[in-house]
């Protein structure tokens, strides 16, 4: 049997050339599955023509019809979550109601978009001269582009075009190549729900495709996710090129654990934190700072629990499944073997795990009496590896966090409301949990990161995203009143 293409969606039909592809692995057992087509420049060229041609009437398209369609995709997502959920669990390995859990969270954003005619209100200022009022209006920035990274292929695009779309733009999203799928079977159900073809465009492929989509000319503003190296690469070349872009990058974010914390709940919230989805999320915990005396009880707390994950095909009952690929798997266990060579304390080591096939399995690894210059703690692992360093004090803690080049996410466990409120006050990380493991904003608030975990000014969904894909237009107007008295008998 051939192996199946993933082609692009370009003005609502599928297309893309055989002869340049990429291939789409099952990660839980080794095997190429599909190929993806990889767009160049040329093909980039006619996505974005396709997009020109009909954002104008999707723009002119009444601000209640632009819901409506939205409100059809909502039901639509609702109704296919499963085979979204397969869809993501085949090509990301993923449990499957981890995957389920991704839709949903990127169906908070659609729900947040169907009120946009309330979000597209504009200001108004009355008499600001002698007969002269003043007003704002927001309108669609035009075709704007969407870059994905593969550790949540339906919840991340979800991020972006609901809002997008919602505010009359046309969108051209181009997903991981290496878990296209999900993007593919969102634009169906966005044909479905009544949008017109060509205002939801897809481009697969890698580096040379996110290029020609930087450098494009007929390209207004680019929202990318991925790693902090190519996000600050992308944020660069597309603002060099005039675009307006967000990029939110990589991260390592930290639990912080207070002696007074509910150490219960403290070690079940991070281990969940730390290896859900085999440690591949943006918002994973991967470094938890232990204060005081809690450090030996919570570490053994810690171990009795990463020691009991189940690993296996995300299909099976199983805590987590599958890292993406081979490669990653093998930089994910140098880091272990690293970590130990170092001189940190391997509590559970997770090499281990024997598993039968050629999947890209790794086990759960602890590691305690971490150091800051050790490599396990200063780079994004994004694997399923938790370190555990000790501090002294709540101010200890603080500058530890403070101290590293990200400011994705963070939390602090604790029963005393003046450590939080100190925590979350002097805190440089953009998204805080209180007792709360994994902080991702609800979608009517904005999503975003600090220092070298976003690049740009406003962050991505909620009120930050009518902000990003609109641009304000200021009136000043006068209408002098007739001076006509008309028939006066
Ligand atoms: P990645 O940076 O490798 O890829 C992201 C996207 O950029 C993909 O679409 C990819 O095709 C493209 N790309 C890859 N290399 C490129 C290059 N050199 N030039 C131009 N484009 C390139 O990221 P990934 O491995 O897919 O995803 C994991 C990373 O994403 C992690 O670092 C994670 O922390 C980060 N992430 C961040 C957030 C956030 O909200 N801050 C959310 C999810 C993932």
């Amino acid at each position: 049997m051939s192996t199946p293409l993933i082609e692009h969606r370009i003005g609502g039909k599928p297309m893309g050339d055989p002869a340049t592809v990429g291939d789409v692995h099952d990660p839980a057992t080794g095997s190429v599955q599909a190929h993806v087509a990889f767009a160049d420049a040329k093909t980039v060229d006619r996505a974005v023509e396709a997009a020109r041609a009909v954002q104008e009437t999707w723009r002119g398209t009444s601000v209640p019809r632009r819901a409506k369609v939205l409100f059809a995709f909502r039901d639509l997502v609702e109704a296919h979550r499963d085979d979204l959920a397969r869809a993501i669990t085949a090509e990301h390995g993923k449990t499957l109601s981890d995957a389920a859990g991704e839709v949903d969270r990127g169906l908070e954003v659609v729900e947040f978009a169907c009120g946009i005619g309330h979000l597209l209100k504009g200001e108004h200022s009355e008499q600001v001269g002698p007969g002269i009022d003043s007003y704002s209006v927001r309108q669609p920035v035009g075709v704007v582009a969407g870059i994905t990274p593969f550790n949540f292929p339906a919840m991340v695009p979800m991020w972006m075009f609901p809002v997008a779309l919602a505010c009359g733009n046309a969108f051209l999203l181009k997903p991981s190549e290496k878990d296209p799928t999900p993007a593919t079977l969102l634009a169906d159900l966005l044909a479905e729900a009544g949008l017109p073809d060509g205002v939801f465009n897809v481009v697969h492929g890698d580096r040379t495709t996110v290029e020609a989509l930087l450098d494009h000319p007929g390209i207004g503003a680019v929202s990318f996710v991925g790693s902090t190296p190519v996000a600050r690469a992308v944020y660069e070349r597309g603002a060099a090129a005039g675009k307006r872009v967000q990029a939110l990058g990589g991260a390592k974010n930290h639990a912080v654990v207070m002696p007074d914390a509910d150490l219960e709940l403290a070690a079940d919230a991070l281990v969940s934190a730390a290896y859900g989805s085999a440690g591949e999320r943006c918002m994973a915990v991967s470094a938890v700072v232990a204060v005081g005396e809690v450090a030996d009880d919570l570490v053994e707390a810690l171990r009795e629990r990463v020691a009991a994950l189940r690993v296996g095909p995300g299909t099976d009952d199983v805590d987590f499944g599958p890292l993406i690929s081979a490669e990653h798997r093998d930089r994910v266990r140098g880091y272990v073997d690293a970590g130990e060579q170092a001189g940190a304390r391997l509590v559970v080591d997770g090499r281990d795990l024997d598993l039968a096939g050629d999947g890209f399995f790794l086990g759960a690894s602890l590691f305690d009496d971490v150091e800051p210059d050790q490599s396990i703690y200063t780079d994004e692992i994004f694997g399923p590896v938790l370190s555990v360093l000790r501090v002294d004090t709540l101010a200890d803690a603080i500058d530890l966090v403070n101290a590293g080049p990200y400011g994705n996410g963070t939390a602090i466990f604790t029963s005393d409301g003046g450590a939080a409120r100190a925590f979350q006050d002097r805190i440089e990380v953009g998204m805080v949990g209180i007792n709360v493991p994994i902080p991702v904003p609800i979608a009517f608030h904005s999503f975003g990161g600090w220092k070298s975990s976003l690049f740009g000014d406003l962050h991505v969904y909620g009120p930050d995203a009518v902000r990003f894909y609109t641009r304000t237009k200021v009136v000043t107007a006068r209408w002098p009143e007739s001076q006509r008295r008309g028939i006066d008998l």
